[in-house]
């Protein structure tokens, strides 16, 4: 169990406690005796994964003759798979530009909420568009690379960013443009597939981002970078149209030039006429470039006495078809075994 596994709704006395168990959902479901104010304290026990919520009541000096009345959810165990989707009113805190198409929203939950949202998990995004509800997935990220500019209502599960590119041809992304500061979204619980251990246990990192497709490896390499305990390295091959379209680009580029573990590599297909770096679309050729020879990682595995493929994750993100393709060149160079691919 991780802070991230367990989710608190409290609203008009009720409290839903969503609690996911591997492929499982078990909730607490419970109208209180009495009302309780929305400071949730989760405590899990690293090794037994002993979870304690502990909920603070209004009034300290009552006391309740029992916790209330259980409901309909309570003391269920379903698959995640089959549980419904479950949309919350969150409130848009901040907007800012990142490049001329696309923005960082930073996003309040209802009080009384509490998501944390796992490392490569997206959550999708409901509104009724001329007579028809449209639902769109976006991956939660960060309001930057940089560790000094976190906000601790992220860790707490109270606030969470997005990174939203908008298509003026597009059907909910115009609606997202229109959004102000205060105006109120329909935001799903989240979803996703990324096992986190697979990134735990790896040495090298490799990602493969083109377009948005930036957005999952946001907080995979905020997470590396930041963890002390790990000389993991991290290596990001970011593909785009020209140079304006690359996002975040100066904080990518402060971020390799401080750090020995993180390199970024650009490639783009359109570039204008001063651009020296790589050209063109990921093709089996360039992959080849990036990802170590099957020879050199085993010479470097028996330096470490290790031998597990498991050293090295490959992540591709970005338009399905270009997705799909280093899917296939990964598995065409032998890294069938290690590759996460992240898709709808
Ligand atoms: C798991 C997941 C995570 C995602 N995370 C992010 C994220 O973090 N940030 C982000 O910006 N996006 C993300 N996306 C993409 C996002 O969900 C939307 O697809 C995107 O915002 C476009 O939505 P839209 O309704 O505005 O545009 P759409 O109406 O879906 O159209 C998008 C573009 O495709 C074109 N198009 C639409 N239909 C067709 C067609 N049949 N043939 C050819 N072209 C067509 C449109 O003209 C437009 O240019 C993610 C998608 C998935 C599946």
């Amino acid at each position: 169990m991780r802070q991230e596994n367990v989710m608190i709704d409290y609203t008009d006395g009720q409290i839903l406690l969503t609690l996911y168990i591997q492929e499982y959902i078990y909730y607490v479901h419970i109208e209180l005796e009495d009302l309780i104010s929305d400071k949730f304290n989760v405590k899990i026990h690293k090794e037994t994964g002993k979870t304690e919520i502990c909920l603070q009541k209004m009034s300290p000096g009552v006391q309740w003759k029992c916790i209330g009345k259980y409901l309909d959810k309570h003391n269920k165990f379903i698959k995640i798979s089959e549980q419904d989707i479950i949309y919350k009113r969150c409130t848009l805190e901040s907007v800012s530009e990142v490049t001329h198409d696309t923005k960082l929203l930073g996003l309040t939950l209802p009080q009384g909420c509490r998501m944390c949202v796992p490392l490569g998990y997206h959550v999708h995004i409901k509104h009724n568009i001329s007579g028809m509800e449209v639902v769109r997935s976006y991956t939660v990220v960060l309001p930057s690379l940089h560790t000094e500019q976190q906000d601790s209502r992220v860790l707490e599960g109270r606030l969470f960013y997005l990174m939203i590119k908008i298509y003026k041809d597009g059907t909910l992304t115009p609606w997202i443009d229109t959004l102000s500061i205060g105006d109120e979204l329909d935001i799903s619980n989240y979803d996703g597939n990324f096992i986190e251990n697979r990134f735990h246990c790896c040495k090298q990192l490799i990602l493969f981002a083109a377009g948005t497709g930036f957005t999952p490896m946001i907080r995979l390499i905020y997470q590396c970078l930041t963890d002390s305990t790990s000389d993991r390295q991290v290596k990001l091959i970011f593909f785009n149209k020209t140079e304006k379209d690359i996002l975040w680009n100066d904080q990518l580029d402060s971020l390799s030039s401080q750090s020995d573990r993180f390199s970024v590599h650009y490639i783009l297909s359109e570039p204008g006429n001063s651009w020296t770096g790589l050209k063109g679309r990921v093709n089996k050729e360039m992959m080849k470039m990036f990802l170590p020879k099957k020879t050199d990682m085993t010479e470097t595995n028996s330096d470490k006495s290790s031998s597990s493929s498991s050293d090295i994750l490959i992540c591709a993100c970005g338009p399905t078809q270009f997705t799909k393709a280093v899917q296939q060149y990964t598995e065409d160079l032998g890294y069938n075994d290690s590759f996460h691919a992240f898709l709808g």
